[in-house]
């Protein structure tokens, strides 16, 4: 088992496939990086796999497939299919802006994948136009229309933005209520690659505007999950993410894994160590001692929301959110 040094249990990997998107989306790459990371410089499938087997041995119950757009990378299905086999039981989900979903839910599925999580800022296309930098409305919910149809499980995220898509968070909430999935609104977390002049919303203000719509409960938090959940008196369940309040990394189970093989142990700190040698040269010992290490060092808490007015130098397409 991975235990941090504040005796939190570490049981979840997110593993980001690719840095490089099909979207600009404005919070997170609004423009294309000077660079990519060097193709030579990536882990393979094959290598990547070698990592998750060193983590399911070590404790990992949960592994969330993410980038970037991971839709992007190809014989994600088979990458996913490699995990499965190894360990059945592991929850197996992904993060994707579902832009390339409508022809890849079905094998995603049939390789083992059990839910995703889609991003859905806006029902608008021309506000979809404006966050992402193209025209990926009807893409998108096509997109989940077919994971829906396939039978995967479907949980919208939602970053609400003050004049952008505010107007929009009852809109969004109630599309996917009507689908039973679950929305989660994530509040902006400020971070360097955005542009400078997003505005987002946090949690007391999104839940004036939801008052004014629904009655619902506080039911606090689910186990380990970032999500804050309250539920409506219809029994429909939505959730804030809460990064800049004191208490959110209280229980974090996670850590990152980028497509060059750096482990990170918090979201919003540059710190991470590579596995990238240990795993191109097999030596299995060595990346299952980058990984404790990694775990030994997670930070107690990030920094948004901090008195120091520091910003996050993180890049949310590198981590995976
Ligand atoms: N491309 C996929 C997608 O957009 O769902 C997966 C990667 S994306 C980095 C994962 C999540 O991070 C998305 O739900 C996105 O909305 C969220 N995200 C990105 N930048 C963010 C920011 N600055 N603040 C809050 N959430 C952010
Ligand atoms: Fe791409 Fe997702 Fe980042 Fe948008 S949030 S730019 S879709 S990685």
């Amino acid at each position: 088992m991975l235990i941090d040094s504040y005796d939190r249990v570490v049981d979840y990997l997110r593993i980001s496939v690719t840095e490089r998107c099909n979207f600009r989306c404005q919070y997170c790459m609004p423009e294309k990086p000077f660079s990519w990371v060097p193709k030579e410089n990536l882990l393979t499938f094959e290598e990547l796999f070698e990592f998750v087997k060193i983590a399911i041995d070590e404790g990992v119950k949960k592994i969330r497939i993410t980038g970037g757009e991971p839709l992007l990378r190809e014989g994600l299905d088979i990458f996913i299919k490699m995990i499965y086999d190894y360990e059945p039981k592991i929850d197996l989900a992904m993060t994707t802006n579902a832009y390339l979903l409508k022809g890849t839910a079905q094998k995603l599925k049939d390789a083992g994948l059990k839910r995703i999580n889609v991003s859905i800022d806006t029902l608008k296309p021309d506000i979809a136009q404006k966050i992402a930098g193209k025209d990926v409305l009807k893409n998108v919910l096509d997109g989940v229309e077919e994971a829906l149809k396939v039978g995967l499980k479907v949980k919208v995220n939602m970053v609400p933005m003050k004049n952008m898509n505010a107007n929009e968070i009852v809109d969004v909430l109630e599309y996917s209520k009507n689908r039973d999935m679950t929305i989660r609104f994530i509040e902006y977390m400020e971070n360097k690659h955005a542009i400078a002049d997003i505005s987002g919303i946090k949690s007391p203000e999104l839940l004036s505007i939801l008052k004014k719509h629904y009655e619902f409960e506080d039911e606090g938090f689910d186990g380990a999950s970032p999500s804050h959940y309250f539920r409506m008196k219809d029994g429909y369940r939505f959730g804030i993410i809460e990064p800049y309040e004191d208490d959110f990394c209280k229980k974090c189970n996670r850590i990152r894994l980028t497509a060059e093989g750096n482990l990170i142990p918090c979201l919003y700190f540059d710190e991470a160590m590579s596995i990238n040698k240990a795993i191109k040269s097999g030596d299995i010992k060595a990346a299952a001692e980058v990984l404790r290490e990694v775990v030994r060092t997670k930070p107690e808490k990030n920094r948004w929301g901090g008195e120091d007015g520091e910003v996050s130098s993180r890049a949310f397409y590198e981590t995976g959110g």
